[in-house]
C-alpha cells in the first residue's frame, strides 16, 4: 500500500530526478566511505547513494517507513537501518562501533532532506559530534540556508549565522523549487554544505558565553550593542576592544563576537574570585548577569 505522507514528521518526499542527480553530483561520493542519512523516507536519496558502493546508516523516525525500507533494501548488506529519533541519536557511536568491529575510524559524511520543523536543533545536535563528521549536506528551507550562510551587514545575518559559522564552513549549493517534492511545501528549499572546522576559526574560551553574547545582541536587532549588551558588558569595555558600541549586532563579525564573549568570560571569572577583586559593585553586576541568563537561554531556533 502506498505511504501517505505525514505532516507531523515533516514528510515532503523528493521526486525530481534532476534534483536528485544534482545532489549526488555535488557530493563526490567515493566507494567505501561511511555515510549517514537522516530521514531516508522512501529512499529517494538512499538508493542512488547505495549505488555508489558506500556503507550507509540511515535513521528514520516513522516506523511504517522503516518497515518499507527494510523490505525495499533487504538485499543490501552495506545498509543499516536505525528506527530512531535523529535528535537523540549518538552519531559518534557509529564511528566507535565501526572501529571496534575492526573497520577504519574514518569520519562520517552526513546527508538529509531534513524535516524543516527540527532542522536547526538537529544541526546543533550533530555538531556535538563534529569531531567525527567530515561534512554534512542538508536540504533545508532556503530562508534558513540564507541565514546560515549570511555575512555581517546582511539583514539575514543573525544568531544562526554566527553560531554555525563558528563550527563550520558554510556554502549554499543550489535552490530547489517546491514542485520537486510530494507534497509540495509552501516555500523554496536549498541545499547547504557544512564542513566542520578542523580548528576553530576564532579563539573562544567558552562556547556557552559566545552563545549568550550572540543571543543577547540579536534579541533586539534594532538596538545598538551598547544597549543590547548593557546587562553583560559595559559600553567602555566594548569600545576598549576596538568594537564600536553604537553598531547593531548585524554589523559585528564572528571574530568580534568571540572577543566579546572572551571578555565576558574573564569578567565572570573575576567575579567568582573570593577577595573583592571585582570592586564594590561586583555582587550587583553578577546578579544582573545572571538575570540576563533567561534571555540567553540555549534555544537553537530564533
Ligand atoms: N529523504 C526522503 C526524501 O528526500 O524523499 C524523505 C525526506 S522528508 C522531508 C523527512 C524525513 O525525515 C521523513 O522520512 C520523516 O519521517 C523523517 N523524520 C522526521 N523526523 C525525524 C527524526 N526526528 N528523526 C529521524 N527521521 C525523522
Amino acid at each position: 500500500m502506498a505511504h501517505i505522507p505525514r505532516k507531523r514528521f515533516g514528510q515532503n518526499f523528493l521526486h525530481d530526478h534532476n534534483i536528485i542527480y544534482n545532489i549526488l553530483s555535488s557530493l563526490q561520493v567515493k566507494p567505501d566511505q561511511h555515510w549517514v542519512e537522516i530521514g531516508p523516507g522512501q529512499g529517494a536519496l538512499t538508493e542512488p547513494l547505495l549505488n555508489e558502493g558506500i556503507r550507509l546508516d540511515v535513521i528514520e523516525l516513522d516506523r511504517d517507513l522503516v518497515v518499507l525500507l527494510k523490505e525495499k533494501f533487504k538485499h543490501q548488506p552495506r545498509l543499516q537501518i536505525h528506527s530512531a529519533d535523529a535528535l537523540r541519536f549518538d552519531f559518534s557511536a557509529l564511528v566507535r562501533s565501526r572501529a571496534e568491529q575492526g573497520g577504519s575510524n574514518e569520519k562520517l559524511r552526513v546527508i538529509g532532506n531534513l524535516p524543516y520543523n527540527i532542522s536547526t536543533p538537529l544541526m546543533f545536535h550533530l555538531l556535538k559530534s563534529a569531531h567525527c563528521i567530515e561534512d554534512m549536506h542538508f536540504m533545508l528551507q532556503k530562508e534558513v540556508v540564507d541565514r546560515i550562510c549570511a555575512a555581517p551587514g546582511s539583514k539575514k545575518y543573525g544568531r544562526l549565522s554566527v553560531m554555525m559559522q563558528y563550527y563550520c564552513d558554510t556554502e549554499l549549493l543550489f535552490d530547489v523549487p517546491p514542485e520537486s517534492f510530494d507534497p509540495a511545501p509552501k516555500v523554496m528549499s536549498a541545499i547547504v554544505r557544512l564542513v566542520p572546522h578542523q580548528q576553530p576559526p576564532v579563539e573562544v574560551h567558552d562556547v556557552a558565553k559566545l552563545n549568550r553574547v550572540v543571543t543577547e545582541a540579536f534579541s533586539q536587532r534594532r538596538k545598538t550593542l551598547r544597549n543590547s549588551l548593557k546587562k553583560l558588558i559595559p559600553e567602555a569595555e566594548i569600545a576598549a576592544l576596538n568594537i564600536d558600541p553604537t553598531l547593531r549586532a548585524e554589523m559585528i563579525s564572528l571574530d568580534d563576537f568571540a572577543r566579546l564573549s572572551n571578555l565576558l568570560q574573564e569578567e565572570l571569572a573575576k567575579l567568582d574570585k573570593p577577595s573583592g577583586m571585582s570592586g564594590g559593585n561586583g555582587q550587583k553586576r553578577k546578579m544582573s548577569l545572571f538575570k540576563s541568563d533567561k534571555v540567553g537561554s540555549s534555544k537553537t531556533q530564533k
